[in-house]
């Protein structure tokens, strides 16, 4: 094991490898990525794989405008298959409430240059026969959202990184971080010590203990979300489906072609519970058969659940943290945090290595919960 590093990242998931990629991509390869489990095994492993730009905040609307640039070029930048596919999200209204909201955030969403529109209930049944429109009275479409393989992407990473010379350590935790009058010096692991200068916290829901071993705390909360998966169907269902009233969101995988989706529960304490129940499996397939009655009688094959990582305002914290040297946050995705990733992964490279970043992310920063610049972001599924 490397005993010293420019950066430590803590946190093998999407986000520590995106910004260890970007990281390399500017010249600094002497970069450690210190991941407890195996890579993928948070949240980011775990998730739907879905891509959408339909936010209702403009630093949503935004990074994940650029993502999408970025997730065009990405397979053939990282050299692997990662089965990214531009099938669209249609976000569906049920109320006149959702109706009123979805209009407002495609104006919003057009005049930052991401192509949503309205699409009537006929024109959706046309479009996708199969969606219940008896009670779906319309929705917004975005031909260049779309989905991807999620552990692919994260093999892909972890691929080119140890080409790009990146030292990635599975199975190794970080168990606490050395600090001198507010200056990062290094963190402990269970396999020895490693000196640092810069520590990037993207420990995703377990962010908030890296953060504690610093001294610092954080507004996160670590909520268990459940995902299934049908058998495999003919390939047919390419945009993703979601309704925000529901918290329902589904499509097909590709290639290997089965209904994958969930659905948020109102009721979840919040905690560190992965474990998958059946209570979640009544609750999505009810709604689910409702939007997509012709799948009443495919077969589950599996269920499984990851942590959100929410912060009170459900966007992400990205940035230093005020009183303490190069001790660098980059989580609190709440539940969207693989498709902002390679937008995300870029600015935080720039703010190490440049110390500023080509798109503003001062409003994400740690210190807007106490200066209290909080703008929630509505479109958040479950
Ligand atoms: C069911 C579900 C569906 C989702 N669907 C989508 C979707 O469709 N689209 C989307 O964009 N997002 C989705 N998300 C959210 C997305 O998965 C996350 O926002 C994203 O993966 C977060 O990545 P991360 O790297 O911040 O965290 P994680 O992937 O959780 O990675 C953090 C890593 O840090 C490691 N770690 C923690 N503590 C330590 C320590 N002390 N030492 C070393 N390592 C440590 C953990 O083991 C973990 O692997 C979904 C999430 C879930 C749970």
């Amino acid at each position: 094991m490397k005993r010293s590093a420019e950066v430590v990242i803590v946190g093998g998931g999407i986000s520590g490898l995106t910004i260890a990629y970007h990281l390399a991509k500017m010249g600094h390869t002497d970069v450690v990525v210190v991941e407890r489990r195996y890579l993928g095994y948070g949240a980011t492993g775990r998730c739907g794989g879905g891509i959408r730009q339909q936010w209702s905040t403009e630093e949503n609307i935004v990074l994940a405008r650029e993502s999408v640039r970025m997730w065009e070029r990405l397979e053939e930048e990282l050299g692997y298959p990662i089965y990214y596919r531009q099938g669209g999200y249609l976000v569906t209204a049920t109320t006149e409430e959702e109706v009123r909201d979805i209009k407002r955030n495609i104006k919003l969403q057009n005049s930052l240059g991401v192509p949503s529109r309205w699409m009537e209930a006929d024109e959706i049944k046309e479009e996708w026969p199969w969606i219940n429109t008896d009670f779906v009275i319309g929705g917004s479409f975005c031909p260049t959202d779309g989905k991807v393989m999620p552990p692919r992407v994260v093999w892909a990473y972890a691929r080119k990184l140890r080409e790009m010379g990146v030292r990635i350590y599975d199975f190794t935790e970080v168990r606490g971080v050395k600090v001198e009058e507010g200056k990062i010096r290094g963190v402990i692991t269970d396999k020895g010590e490693i000196e640092t200068g810069i520590l990037v916290n993207a420990a995703g829901a377990w962010s908030r203990e890296i953060a504690r071993m610093v001294g610092v705390e954080l507004p996160n909360t670590p909520y268990r979300h459940e995902i299934a998966v049908t058998e495999p169907l003919k390939y047919f269902l390419e945009p993703m489906v979601i309704n925000f009233r529901y918290g329902i969101y589904f499509t097909q995988t590709w290639p290997r072609t089965e209904i994958v989706g969930g659905i948020g529960n109102p009721e979840e304490k919040p905690g560190y519970n992965m474990r998958a129940s059946p209570g979640f499996l009544n609750m999505y397939t009810k709604v689910l058969i409702r939007f997509m009655p012709c799948l009443r009688h495919v077969k589950i094959e599996r269920q499984w659940a990851g942590l959100y990582d929410v912060t009170p305002d459900a966007r992400p914290i990205l940035g230093d943290v005020d009183g303490y040297d190069r001790f660098i946050q980059a989580h609190g995705y709440s539940g969207h945090g693989l498709m902002i990733s390679p937008m995300v992964g870029k600015l935080i490279a720039e703010l190490i290595v440049d110390g500023k970043t080509s798109l503003p992310i001062d409003s994400l920063n740690l210190r807007r919960f106490e200066e209290g610049k909080v703008i929630r972001e509505a479109n958040v599924v479950g």
